[in-house]
């Protein structure tokens, strides 16, 4: 049984966490459940309902997914009045208060669910709502939960918190062995997440009710595929004991340029041109630098990655993510003088201020290498399109994806990033031209570019009829089809 039947397919709620890199994935995973003729409904709230609908204007399947609103409790948070996405957030310390707000939105998902006859078959709710497996409960309903990252992060979390190892050495640069972790991984105290040490703020205290919540729903799924990390998959599920599905990379669900082109926010860069541009260049030549949806550099870091991306003399598109509100953004006082004139004239480099087709990017040929934060999302990209990276992480759980770059699949090396801070450690020019022409030129280089091809292969294998992540998903509607959950 592929979807129940024709005239009354399984019906699923995706209720995604309000930040691109959880919308993202949603809509892909929204798509690839429609695409095997289930229904799909994409909960939300008012101002990310248009970022939804953009991004399945050229989906084959639309109609098929719903977008339904709730209101965000903007009366209670009138500090966050206009701001209903993470990427929207005036100041860093309005995150506690967005995520404060974000639990608020029980009682709305509550009244969706009493306003659905007949009800859903299962909800895919974001980790950062824990008390989504309670509220779908009380309908009967049962909950998955979207982690959005991959089984080796998700292990290594649960080791590091239940072993503390962070606790064990002597200073804060000292390595240790994550425990019980299959691979010996190695990482310090200064890369362990401060919410992970610390267990009195508010995102310490929604990630135990999210660990909590997860043993108690229906399952996990996961943008991963098996072949990628096959022993922590099998750790997952069998030493950790998590009902999990792998169902990725669902990013390769979009097949039409403008699909690929129009996923998150409005591109700032025509993907044509971009594209145009990039058919210029030689395979493997150009670097892309891109730091994901929320990671803002300070301007004296911004100035050290022109310097050092000059200073390879390789070919690159850099994304910047700056807001068109920042003064200093049309001051253009972060990049050294001359410095687009000269790239530009050349056609050596260029810089896309917002936001870029990333996946277009990532797909093309001449692409050599990814310097990233990490972002799952953006590593499974990569790995989707046969990239070698360069990992700069910065936060959230990104030095975790960091370490399963390098020291797992090897296909990256890192810049050299020693702290999580949640702000960007700063990095001088000549560790990014170093990183920059390692991951480029040379043997070591040449490795890791065929470890990540044969992986993108891998990727496309497992998404296909017959591969892992096609039969996963196959089990997972199944189980939801079958009336005994
Ligand atoms: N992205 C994009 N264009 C940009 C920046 C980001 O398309 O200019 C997409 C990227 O392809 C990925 C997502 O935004 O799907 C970022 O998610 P990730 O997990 O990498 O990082 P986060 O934004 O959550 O830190």
């Amino acid at each position: 049984m592929s979807s129940q039947n024709h005239h009354n397919p399984l019906h699923i709620f995706f209720f995604p966490f309000l930040a691109h890199g959880h919308l993202i994935p949603t809509i892909d995973m929204a798509k690839l459940f429609t695409s095997r003729g289930l229904k799909s409904t994409i909960i939300t709230t008012p101002l990310n309902a248009p970022i939804i609908s953009k991004s399945l204007s050229n989906s084959p399947k639309t109609p098929l997914i719903q977008i339904l609103t709730i209101p965000f409790p903007h009366t209670d948070f009138p500090s966050l009045q206009g701001c209903e996405n993470i990427d929207s957030i005036s100041s860093p310390t309005s995150i506690n208060t967005f995520f404060e707000a974000s639990t608020l939105l029980q009682h709305p998902l509550e009244q969706v669910f009493q306003q659905s006859h007949p009800l859903p078959h299962c909800i895919v709710a974001d980790m950062f709502f824990p008390w989504a497996t309670d509220s779908a409960a009380k309908f009967g309903v049962p909950r998955i939960v979207f982690h959005g990252n991959c089984f080796f992060t998700l292990c290594a979390t649960v080791c590091v918190r239940l072993h503390k190892p962070y606790e064990t050495v002597s200073s804060d640069s000292e390595p240790f062995v994550i425990p019980d972790l299959p691979g010996n991984i190695t990482m310090t105290s200064s890369q362990v997440p401060n919410f992970v040490k610390n267990s009195d703020n508010v995102v310490s205290g929604l990630l135990s009710a999210c660990k909590e919540s997860e043993i108690r729903s229906y399952g996990v799924v996961v943008n991963s595929f098996y072949e990628l990390e096959m022993e922590y998959a099998d750790y997952y599920r069998n030493v950790l004991g998590r009902k999990a599905w792998h169902i990725g990379p669902v990013s390769l669900c979009n097949t039409k340029t403008e699909e690929k082109a129009n996923r998150g926010k409005e591109i700032s860069m025509d993907e044509h041109e971009c594209l145009k541009w990039l058919d210029t260049k030689k395979p493997n030549s150009v670097v892309y630098v891109c730091f994901g949806s929320t990671t803002n550099f300070a301007d004296f870091q911004l100035k050290e990655i022109a310097m050092g991306l000059e200073a390879s003399g390789k070919e690159f598109i850099w994304v910047v993510k700056k807001s068109e509100k920042d003064e200093i953004f049309t001051e253009e006082s972060w990049l050294p003088e001359g410095f687009e004139e000269r790239m530009g004239s050349e056609g050596k480099g260029m810089i896309i201020r917002g936001w870029a087709p990333q996946l277009l990017i990532l797909e093309h040929e001449a692409i050599g290498v990814f310097v990233s934060h990490c972002g799952w999302n953006s590593t499974l990209e990569a790995i989707s399109g046969g990239v070698a990276m360069v990992t700069w992480p910065v936060s959230a759980e990104q030095f975790y994806n960091e370490k399963l770059v390098t020291q797992v699949l090897k296909i990256g090396l890192p810049i050299g990033v020693k702290k999580w801070s949640g702000v960007g450690e700063s990095v001088k020019w000549e560790a990014i031209e170093k990183s920059v022409k390692k991951t480029m030129e040379g043997e070591e280089a040449e490795e890791m570019r065929s470890r990540a091809k044969v992986l993108s292969q891998k990727a496309r294998e497992a998404m296909q009829n017959g591969g892992s992540s096609y039969a996963d998903l196959s089990s997972l509607i199944q189980g939801l089809a079958s009336p005994i959950r």
